[in-house]
């Protein structure tokens, strides 16, 4: 049995996913999981919250709660859409946890120990008013260049002229609107990513099964201009990680905290912990996963990413991992995502553009949304949602295909059999050369799945849906029964069995649908087929099975473009 342990990106906290978010990484991060565990593999599967940082702090306000209860409540609302997408991860945890307090003042303190963190004195914008230091892009002013009067500190939006704050005309902060701002000097932490860019270097080079886009991200950064640059791990806020060296003060650092992307990787571990302590387990438990000394040897370690993250996770967490000289598990193998975009354009949260995870579900269930996006994933470019393309996709493959096949056999069963799986006849060379081609088609699903070609598994597995079609097409048992009724039920009985079989091939992608087809079969058997002659004849004659409700209804003209209009958002 193989140990697989999954991380797929941390959502930020301030609002509800859209659905490219879903399919970057959640999505097929859950889609591998229930494979690998399917298959009987030990599998951890953590996720978590985002929380930290000056977006959070801003959403909050705006929603007029603290930040620790606006966070605790949006925490709620995800994992609540998450369940409801049958995301099933082993622990869905919260980066502003204690567990993550302790382990990012942890790391900082072991990479201080290794002379890997250097304080600079910086010059930064500070608002009275406000009474906190604010990120260039929290002030606003009037752009030199063309005069736009929101051009941000960082950037002016109308003309893209790169800027800082100080060039601004008449600045203010973009929190209160107050223009009593001054500029201070203050300390922060950098973390000496240039110092370690050789053993970065030589780490990424050992990873030959990687994609070249991965790796050549990575080697961009590592090498382009100056080479890898030192980064900042400190902010002058008050919501976030309090700046320790393990669980001592930090001279000099006092009311500073923990830049967000700093702490929110290690979240990945913390979250482990978190999940052993909710769960009663003890630290082993999750040191088996994380610690090579303590049983994490033999541990493989997958993280689903959009390609955006990728830098992040080639680079900068493990330079805070090899950093520490302490034996962390560190990734295997990076899967990442191009995006998502959404009928001619991109989505949009302030135009409200697309259709985020709550409303999706309000339309239709998970599995649905599961079968589209996994199947249209965006693995090798973008890939781009339509209603006509969800539309199709829903009727053809999942009602027309898949749905139809369990309606029509279990239907003809009820009505010339009764339900149960009838008794009688003997298979021939049709059965036979259906299973040589079942089975030569879930080994490559297999492959598929196991390389993490989410698209190619789609298609294999609907492939293996089609042959079931075919069969009972070319073996037509309703014609049969009134001449041969025994080879009729010997047909109906492999109809029956492939039910189930799909039901377990299917389970990755639609897991609510595959528990219904399950339950309609009347049977907890889910093991894999890896003998499809045996997975065939698993449910015997006189196995009791009842007709399920329609598995998936069709989406009509109508609703489509009822739904097209209402997600269309506001134009800008
Ligand atoms: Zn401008």
């Amino acid at each position: 049995m193989a140990r697989i342990l999954i991380t797929s990106a941390i959502p930020y906290i301030n609002g509800i996913k859209h659905l490219g978010n879903l399919v970057g990484s959640q999505l097929p991060a859950d889609l591998y999981a229930r494979y690998q565990r399917g298959r009987g593999n030990e599998v951890l599967f953590l996720c978590a919250t985002d929380e930290h940082g000056t977006p959070a702090e801003l959403a909050a306000a705006k929603a007029g709660k603290p930040v620790a209860e606006y966070c605790a409540e949006m925490h709620e609302v995800q994992a609540d859409i998450a369940r409801r997408f049958g995301l099933s991860f082993d622990h869905f945890g919260r980066s502003s946890s204690a567990q993550n307090h302790r382990l990012t003042q942890h790391f900082a303190g072991r990479l201080a120990e290794a002379e890997l963190i250097r304080e600079v004195s910086e010059k930064q914008v500070y608002s009275n008013a406000d009474g906190r230091f604010l990120p260039d892009r929290y002030i606003e002013g009037t752009c030199p260049n063309c005069g736009y009067d929101k051009a941000r500190g960082d950037q002016c939006e109308n003309c893209t002229k790169q800027l800082d704050p100080t060039d601004l005309i008449d600045p203010r902060s973009a929190i209160s609107g107050s223009t009593d701002l001054e500029v201070r000097e203050t300390k922060h932490l950098y973390l000496r990513q240039s110092a370690m860019k050789d053993q970065l270097d030589a780490w990424i080079d050992s990873k030959s099964d990687w994609p070249v886009l991965t790796t050549s991200i990575a080697k961009k950064w590592l090498h382009d201009g100056d080479g890898l640059q030192d980064r900042g791990i400190t902010r002058d806020l008050d919501w976030g990680i309090p700046v320790k060296k393990g669980d001592q003060d930090w001279p000099g650092m006092e009311g500073k905290v923990f830049y967000v992307w700093f702490d929110a990787p290690i979240e990945y571990i913390a979250c482990a912990k978190e999940w052993t302590d909710a769960t009663g387990r003890g630290d082993a438990d999750w040191e088996r996963w994380w610690r090579t000394d303590k049983g994490a040897e033999d541990v493989r370690y997958v993280q689903f990413m959009g390609k955006d993250n990728v830098p992040f996770h080639t680079l900068s967490f493990p330079a805070t991992i090899l950093g520490s000289g302490e034996p962390w598990t560190l990734v295997d193998y990076i899967k990442s995502f191009n995006y998502l975009n959404y009928d001619g354009g991109q989505f949009s949260t302030s135009q409200g553009r697309g259709v985020f995870m709550d409303q999706a579900l309000e339309l239709l269930p998970a599995d649905y949304w599961r079968w589209w996006l996994l199947s249209h994933a965006p693995e090798s470019s973008d890939s781009e949602f339509t209603w006509e393309n969800f539309q199709t996709s829903v009727n053809k493959d999942l009602a027309d295909v898949l749905g139809n096949f369990v309606s029509r056999i279990t239907k003809f069963c009820r009505s010339k059999f009764g339900e149960a799986v009838p008794e009688g006849g003997t298979p021939g060379d049709a059965e036979t050369t259906l299973i040589a081609n079942l089975t030569s088609r879930i080994r490559a699903y297999e492959g598929f799945m196991e390389a993490m070609e989410v698209r190619k598994s789609a298609q294999e597995l609907r492939a293996i849906w089609v042959l079931g079609n075919e069969y009972l097409q070319s073996a037509a048992p309703w014609s049969n029964f009134k001449t041969d009724p025994d080879t009729a039920a010997m047909q109906v009985r492999l109809g029956l069995n492939l039910i189930r079989l799909y039901a377990v091939l299917s389970a990755p992608f639609i897991p609510d649908t595959s528990a219904r087809m399950l339950a309609a079969m009347n049977t907890l058997d889910a093991s894999w087929p890896d003998a499809v002659d045996a997975a065939v004849s698993a449910l015997d004659a006189g196995h009791g099975f009842t007709v399920p409700e329609v598995l998936f209804a069709k989406i009509t003209d109508e609703q489509r473009e009822e739904w097209q209009a209402r997600f269309a958002g506001v134009r800008s």
